[in-house]
């Protein structure tokens, strides 16, 4: 089993007007096989909990760590994070231009593994993760997300997810823009990626859709830069009856 530990995480990014801090200590520790949502309304620095886990160089850490089992992350380059085990589905993926998505996948997978998949099985198993994300097979020829929907960058970060067996995987709203068919589709794809290997999820969302069908052990509500409150699913379903308004209002002090 591998262990995230994220500690008294405080970081900020320089903008125009100067130094803005936007994670306040965060503290978070998700095991392999937990499913955690990060909720909280827009602004509140989930997405740059996202940037910083996966090294985006904007987000300066001013304190804190990121351990996975027990390595500080923070001291890793984003090649070695993703070769350590961990996965990062960002809000907005970029495109890739003049990079196949199967030429990707296969380089990536290369890189994490250390070694070539063997060509057949992983040819299949592209094939096989394709069909169940209801991809169709022109994708594997495509440039990396060039074109793409945005429902179709979505399921295109799950078939990553899926083929590269990460130990925890950070989604960040995988689920927006999605419709209803298009959401089930991502939401088995990540179900099926935790039943098929260890993986612990870091689903950062806006809303409480998506945690219909991925159920989540825990759930973070993020506000101005910090954990606001903790609980298990009831309380994703407390916001989805009462919105983000009584942190909003600071009734809420940890
Ligand atoms: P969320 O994902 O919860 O909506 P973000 O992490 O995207 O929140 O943003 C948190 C706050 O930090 C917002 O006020 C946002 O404008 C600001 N912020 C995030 N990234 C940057 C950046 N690169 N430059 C300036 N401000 C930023
Ligand atoms: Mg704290
Ligand atoms: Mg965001």
């Amino acid at each position: 089993m591998s262990v995230l530990e994220i500690k008294d995480l405080q970081v900020s990014v320089e903008t125009e007007q100067g130094t803005k801090q936007i994670l306040r200590g965060v503290d978070l520790s998700i095991a392999t096989d937990e499913i955690h949502a990060i909720m909280g309304p827009n602004g509140s620095g989930k997405s740059t909990l996202a940037y910083t886990i996966a090294g985006h160089p904007k987000y300066h850490v001013d304190g804190g760590s990121i351990l996975l089992d027990g390595r500080e992350v923070l001291e890793m380059t984003v090649d070695e994070r993703a070769r350590a085990g961990l996965f990062l589905a960002m809000q907005y993926p970029v495109e890739i231009p003049g990079v196949t998505n199967t030429n990707f996948l296969r380089t990536a997978k290369t890189a994490i593994d250390g070694e070539a998949p063997a060509i057949r099985s992983w040819v299949k198993e592209v094939r096989e993760s394709m069909t169940n994300l209801k991809m169709d097979s022109s994708f594997a020829e495509r440039n990396v997300n060039e074109g793409f929907s945005g429902g179709e960058k979505k399921r295109n970060e799950i078939l990553q997810l899926e083929l590269l067996k990460p130990a925890f995987a950070v989604l960040d709203e995988t689920d927006s823009g999605l419709d209803v068919d298009a959401l089930k589709i991502v939401s088995e794809g990540v179900n099926r990626a935790k039943a098929n290997t260890k993986l612990g999820v870091l689903l950062i969302t806006h809303y409480t859709r998506i945690l219909r069908y991925i159920k989540p052990d825990f759930v973070h509500v993020f506000v101005n830069g910090r954990v606001a409150e903790e609980g298990g699913p009831e309380l994703a379903e407390r916001l989805e009856d009462e919105g983000y308004d009584r942190y909003l209002a600071g009734t809420v002090v940890k």
